[in-house]
């Protein structure tokens, strides 16, 4: 399935009961252990390849609570910020903007749906980084969507639980058809 490469995991797909589960805290002293960071650069790779800008350790069937950020320009998202693979470990939004920005989303484990999905645009969030040090940064835009659609992951929840109204959830053809050209 992925020609033998043997790092990339199989992204668990909607239905595997992975992705429906609230994912455990990871404790502090270990986040430097063989374990985790083999879990975290196996999580890079997996969606470096994927072509992802975003991937929650559940969706490769570890439900712990951690997420890679890996925003960047694609055929995807042509208009992402460019950012380097950053590991988030425990994370927690602390403050929330009044507003939500619906824009769309897709996700490696509901392939060829995308969604119009309502966020908060702006975040204050915190987290553990790589090295066990602990982060508090604002987030806007693209960059507090990726987030808020990683963080749900750890929460058991996928873009299509979040949109509004069904009629918010096309394909991914009619998505490039009808939005990706204008
Ligand atoms: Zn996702």
């Amino acid at each position: 399935m992925n020609q033998g490469k043997a790092n990339i995991h199989p992204i668990a797909q909607l239905g595997s009961p992975v992705l429906r589960l609230k994912a455990a805290e990871v404790e502090i002293e270990n986040i430097l252990d063989d374990e985790v960071q083999q879990l975290i650069n196996q999580m890079m790779t997996t969606v470096s390849e994927a072509g992802g800008v975003g991937i929650a350790a559940p969706q490769i069937h570890h439900s712990l609570r951690i997420f890679i950020m890996c925003s960047k320009p694609n055929t995807r998202y042509p208009d992402a910020p460019l950012m380097q693979p950053t590991a988030i470990i425990n994370p927690e939004i602390l403050r929330y903007s009044h507003d939500k920005v619906k824009d769309w989303e897709g996700c490696l484990s509901v392939p060829s749906i995308r969604g119009l999905v309502p966020r908060y645009n702006q975040i204050i969030v915190s987290y553990f980084d790589q090295q066990g040090n602990k982060k508090q940064k604002e987030l806007s835009g693209f960059l507090a969507r990726i987030f808020q659609h990683e963080l749900d992951h750890l929460n058991g929840l996928t873009f299509i639980d979040q949109v509004e109204s069904t009629q918010d959830l096309i394909s991914e053809e009619e998505w490039y058809r009808q939005i990706a050209i204008t």
